[in-house]
């Protein structure tokens, strides 16, 4: 360790205030106490905001759920409103981490957690997002567990997170609060692609503090679940996995929400596999059909051939599951 400076506050604006003059802010700490100890991340000044009055879970006024930055990923997957109305959401976070890290980690901190590339916590490997210009060791190294879609020459890192693939496939919003006021920046916006920045990666700017994450109100009624591919079943991260949300009426799609993790630099949206879906009547063909869709253009590495294909397998089942058939 080292030396850095902490803080606590107690309200939203005291918060920006002192994030505006470089701090970080921390509520969990699962993602970067541990980024600290392995010296990957050096804030020379922490802003515990634990404290905040962020952990509300509330239904909007259209129907949508808005979920406060600091309820705890047990505690959203627990909520009864997040259970009934999206239980993607909730599968996607009990599949998630451990026990232990649940009722530790945030929703806020989920969604801003960092890769977990090995290269990019092993401070003697080149690593464009850690340290920019360096190299990237993943590329010519042991890539298996990388992404195949949404990559560049500079990264290829996976996003970790599952609760953000559902709320990817849900098209939720992020509120932020900063030194210039709100901003609300849909999800699909708010994480980066690393092009040729990969150490950007994340729409937000110095000071801003996310306040909640917003699920737009979807027809009803509608299904939804979460399906996770590892290599064991507990405590692991996605090869692949899918969020799907459909709404079904008199026999046909009419909406279908669906995402992927484990194979994207971001969780990755799968509008082709959506328009697949949408007017049709669900069968075995439908799903398989619409499964073929996923995974256009990725480009897989050495180690990681495996993801093409067994990303549609995923995105099938897991549209069988949601979806049934007749
Ligand atoms: Fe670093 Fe990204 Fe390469 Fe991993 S894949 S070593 S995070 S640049």
């Amino acid at each position: 360790m080292y030396p850095f400076s902490y803080t606590r506050v107690s309200d939203t604006r005291e918060a920006v205030t002192a994030g505006r003059h470089g701090g970080r802010y921390i509520a969990g700490g699962t993602t970067l106490v541990d980024l600290m100890r392995e010296t990957v991340e050096r804030p020379g000044t922490l802003i515990d905001i634990s404290s905040l009055p962020l952990r509300e879970v509330t239904v909007t006024e259209r129907g949508g759920l808005r979920i406060g930055a600091l309820v705890t990923m047990a505690e959203a997957a627990a909520n009864p409103k997040v259970r009934t109305l999206y239980p993607v959401v909730s599968q996607a976070l009990e599949l998630s981490a451990s026990a232990q890290l649940r009722n530790m980690a945030t929703i806020g901190g989920n969604i801003m957690q960092r890769t977990r590339c090995t290269y990019f916590r092993d401070v003697t490997a080149d690593c464009n997002k850690r340290e920019p210009g360096s190299g990237c060791a993943a590329l010519h190294g042991f890539n298996r567990m990388h992404a195949i879609l949404g990559t560049s020459d500079a990264c290829v890192a996976t996003h970790a997170s599952d609760v953000a693939v559902a709320f990817a496939a849900l098209e939720a919003s992020v509120h932020l609060l900063g030194p210039d006021g709100e901003r609300r920046v849909p999800f699909a916006d708010f994480l980066l692609k690393p092009g040729a920045t990969p150490n950007l990666e994340h729409d937000i700017h110095k000071g801003e503090l996310i306040t909640a994450v917003e699920i737009p109100a979807l027809p009803r009624p509608l299904k939804s679940g979460y399906l996770k591919v590892r290599d064991r079943q507990s405590y692991e991260f996605a090869l692949t996995s899918a969020a799907v949300a459909l709404h079904i009426r008199h026999g046909v799609i009419r909406e279908a929400k669906v995402a992927a993790g484990g194979v994207g630099t971001v969780p990755w949206k799968l509008p082709a596999v959506e328009r697949h879906l949408i007017g049709e009547r669900p069968s075995e063909s439908l799903w398989a059909a619409a499964a073929e869709q996923a995974g256009q253009g990725s480009r897989p590495l050495e180690h990681n051939r495996f993801k093409a294909e067994l990303l549609k397998r995923t995105v099938e089942r897991q549209l069988r599951v949601v979806g049934g058939t007749k």
